[in-house]
């Protein structure tokens, strides 16, 4: 599964709405984790890390609201963007009000280009990659929409593992990602890769940002991975 198709965890308990917004959500090509309650929303995010969480409010059991407040509480989700879902405008001004943590609330009957809209500009701060924009770092420029590269003004000549490897990177600089970490994000949990893989495709990639010169960016951190910077 490639970085660049940001995955979307839906949690919607009503199969023909969740349906529906994961036809429109695939069709814009985001990768969709479907819940139809909270428990497994919990399960989902635990194994396979979304981008992004759309929450509806009314959910059998644990209610769209405890939810939020429960993933933003976790360390590993805090960063998460959650657009709850709701039916009713009072419902979303109790949602201000009850400090959820939610990022953003849309209500029900939306709009899709609206929802569409919510859910680029969550990731554009989270996932900037993903969404088609440019990505800078000291002289790298990193077009995610054209997939060109440049450094210096010259473009570099990357595959496509490199590519997403150097996305990742620049979307944190600084960030140090363990093989494990770069392994799913850019290989997927699905496929068996070695992480030996991980470091040959790490040299790929300075020797196609050294190759008009400059010094080398990505760092290695001993016993932890990489960085970019
Ligand atoms: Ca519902």
């Amino acid at each position: 599964m490639s970085s660049e198709q940001p995955t979307v965890l839906l949690v919607e308990d009503e199969p023909a709405q969740r349906e529906v917004l994961a036809y429109n959500l695939e069709a814009e090509g985001f990768r969709v984790l479907r819940a139809g309650d909270g428990e497994e929303a919990m399960m989902m995010v635990e194994e396979d890390a979304p981008d992004i969480i759309l929450l509806d409010w009314m959910l059998p059991n644990i209610s769209g609201i405890e939810i939020c407040r429960r993933l933003k509480t976790r360390p590993n989700c805090r960063d998460v963007p959650i657009i709850m879902i709701s039916a009713r405008s009072e419902e979303v001004d109790r949602v201000r009000g009850l400090e959820t943590g939610a990022d953003d609330y849309v209500i029900k009957p939306y709009s899709v280009i609206e929802l569409m809209a919510r859910v680029r500009t969550q990731l554009r701060r989270v996932r900037p990659s993903t969404v088609g924009v440019q990505l800078g770092f000291e002289d790298i420029v990193l077009d995610s929409e054209t997939h060109r590269v440049t450094r210096a003004g010259k473009e570099l000549k990357l595959g496509p593992t490199e590519f997403r490897l150097l996305a990742t990177f620049m979307e944190k600089p600084g960030r140090v990602w363990s093989r494990e970490q770069l392994l799913d994000r850019i290989w997927g949990r699905d496929i068996y890769v070695d992480t030996r893989t991980v470091d040959v495709h790490i040299g790929r990639l300075r020797k196609a940002l050294t190759r008009h010169g400059g010094t080398d960016p990505v760092r290695t951190v001993r016993g932890a991975g990489y960085a970019l910077g």
